[in-house]
């Protein structure tokens, strides 16, 4: 066998690298975007045709508008904001409006974006009667110092800011406040006087509360885009785990945890967010792509479905590679769609779709 001299074999694999980031970026659409609304138990039959119509349709929605910012050159931060926000303010996931309630029947909000080409980032973990908690996590990141607030100096600092401030019933949601109030009930705790301001209580549909039971926790909302300019940014919001208790924050504003953007690679996680922070899996999918050199697809599904159901954790990630959106769940579900640059829409619920 002819051995070849390491500088040369080592040259060989820089000019490798250096042809393979060269066709990757040939490659690369104009523009990409992926998003996800939580992922859980979300099964085939399980779900009536009315809810499930709901959920694409706010998918479809969601995605349109961030595919038509991009499609007329948005920064990749406006567009993931922009997308964010009206996740947040529809009731069907669980970010911003349609929040879960903590135990003592409170909300408090937890998002974080961040930007890939400066590594810069910003969050915010339990915050209260802020609209779109993703504007504020933007705010720290644009305008402190800090990357992450918490509770009533958060609040204080979207006051600063001038960011939309609202009363907490705005939040309210019947069929969240119901699966709190199991859930306290099955914790043996006391169940918690009804917010001020809630509306009268309403039947919640069948199908919605069967599906609200099998969705357990998850409808967290998540989006990476990459924008003209090549800039991709990542961001997540979350009203974290139904019943909550004392303070706790998941992974959705922990960066390198839920969400993370560097070089290539813009991560969006969802599912119990516990296991989320202990393996930091968004973090931790693109660095199996960086310093291991693995495919995305490969990175994401070794994290998702090998390492993290390993210990037990739940969920998923949707993320952009080289500006290909990609997904691996190990749930029976994610809500999820994608887009790219002349390309069609792709909304899809269950695991055998898309
Ligand atoms: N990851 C979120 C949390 O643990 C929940 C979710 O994604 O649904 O707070």
């Amino acid at each position: 066998m002819i051995r070849r001299p390491v500088t040369s074999a080592l040259i060989a694999a820089a000019s490798l690298a250096a042809a393979s980031a060269a066709h990757a970026e040939e490659t690369r659409p104009a523009w990409a975007l992926v998003l996800h609304g939580g992922a859980g138990v979300i099964e085939r039959g399980d779900m009536d045709e009315a809810t499930e119509s709901a959920y694409r349709s706010a998918l479809g929605d969601a995605l349109a508008l961030g595919a038509s910012m991009l499609e007329a050159g948005a920064p990749a931060m406006d567009v993931v904001e922009a997308m964010i926000q009206a996740l947040e303010d529809d009731p069907l996931f669980n970010a911003g409006r349609g929040a879960v309630f903590t135990s003592d029947g409170r909300i408090e909000h937890d998002a974080s974006v961040m930007r890939a080409s400066d590594l810069q980032a910003g969050a915010v973990a339990g915050v209260r009667g802020v609209r779109h908690p993703i504007s504020l996590a933007r705010a720290v990141m644009e305008d402190s110092p800090h990357v992450m607030l918490q509770g009533a100096g958060a609040e204080s600092f979207a006051d600063d800011q001038g960011l939309e401030r609202i009363e907490e019933s705005y939040f309210f949601t019947e069929r969240r406040w119901q699966a709190m109030v199991r859930q306290v009930a099955a914790l043996g705790l006391p169940v918690p006087p009804r917010p001020d301001g809630a509306p009268e209580p309403e039947p919640v549909r069948e199908g919605s509360r069967q599906q609200m039971e099998r969705e357990h926790r998850f409808g967290t909302g998540g989006v990476v885009a990459l924008d003209r300019s090549g800039e991709m940014v990542a961001g997540t919001s979350t009203g974290g785990t139904t019943a909550k208790r004392w303070g706790r924050v998941g992974d959705s504003p922990v960066i390198g945890a839920g969400t993370y953007a560097g070089g290539d690679c813009g991560v969006s996680a969802t599912g119990t967010g516990e296991y989320f922070i202990r393996l930091s899996v968004a973090a931790r999918v693109c660095a199996r792509i960086e310093l291991a050199g693995e495919d995305g697809q490969t990175a994401a599904d070794t994290v998702i479905q090998d390492e993290l159901l390993a210990m037990g954790g739940d969920g998923g990630v949707v993320m952009l590679h080289d500006g290909a959106p990609l997904w691996s769940f190990n749930t029976s579900g994610m809500y999820r769609a994608a887009q790219v640059a002349g390309g069609e829409p792709m909304v899809a619920i269950f695991e055998d779709e898309g």
